[in-house]
């Protein structure tokens, strides 16, 4: 057997509202799969845990981070805060031979795809605009002019669909999430991913 696993790397983007954290929520429910905790620079939201789903740092810790080259990619998210995928969960991954999963915008996407060719990259669709204004408006936690400025970002990250291998219209959670899960099991059946496998086990008869 070969003893190396070459994770599978799932990068899921979607605008904010889009349900894309319970979509990596279910992902993360198959066996196997482990989640990227992002670094960032933004503050806790009320009942965030520390190492939960980010490591909450401060800028100057992220800056030490960026020199330090800790990063598989970093970004400024919004113009507001900075956010990064720490290269040690690939490690881990490795270690632990499990899929990692990232959840991060379109510029990190963007620069995974481009170190790592091979990651598999899934964009998460709102129904329609509607559907997401009253998303955001059900969460309770904007005033009008930054509702205003989530549809516009949605809008604008929706047109980098093209770069993604994978569109997934959570119009229902549970089919959207269906959806993402037969993604990754159907990735890890893939030729090209187990070739080596293979090999090994046609060795095992003697070929
Ligand atoms: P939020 O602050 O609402 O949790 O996330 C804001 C945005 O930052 C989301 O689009 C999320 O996908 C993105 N994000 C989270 N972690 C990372 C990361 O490590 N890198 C990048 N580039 N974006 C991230």
């Amino acid at each position: 057997m070969a003893d190396s696993y070459e994770p599978l790397i799932l990068i899921v983007s979607g605008p904010s509202g889009s349900g894309k954290s319970t979509l990596v929520k279910k992902l993360l429910e198959l066996p196997g799969t482990m989640l990227s905790i992002s670094a960032t620079t933004r503050p806790p939201r009320a009942g965030e845990k520390d190492g939960e789903w980010y490591h909450f740092v401060s800028d100057e810790e992220f800056r030490r981070m960026v020199e330090r080259g800790e990063f598989l990619e970093h970004a400024r998210v919004f113009g507001k805060h900075s956010y990064g995928t720490p290269k040690k969960w690939l490690e881990e991954a490795r270690a632990r031979k499990c899929d990692l999963v990232l959840e991060i915008d379109v510029q990190g996407a963007e620069q995974v795809r481009k170190k790592l060719p091979e990651s598999i990259a899934i964009f998460i669709v709102p129904p329609s605009r509607q559907e997401l204004e009253k998303r955001i408006r059900a969460r309770g936690q904007d005033d009008e002019d930054e509702i205003g400025r989530r549809l516009e970002r949605a809008r604008l990250e929706m047109e980098r669909y093209v770069d993604y291998d994978y569109l997934v219209i959570n119009e229902d959670v549970n089919r959207a999430g269906e959806a993402v899960r037969a993604i990754a099991l159907g990735a890890r059946s893939e030729t090209k991913r187990n070739g080596e496998r293979v090999r090994q086990i046609l060795k095992s008869f003697g070929g």
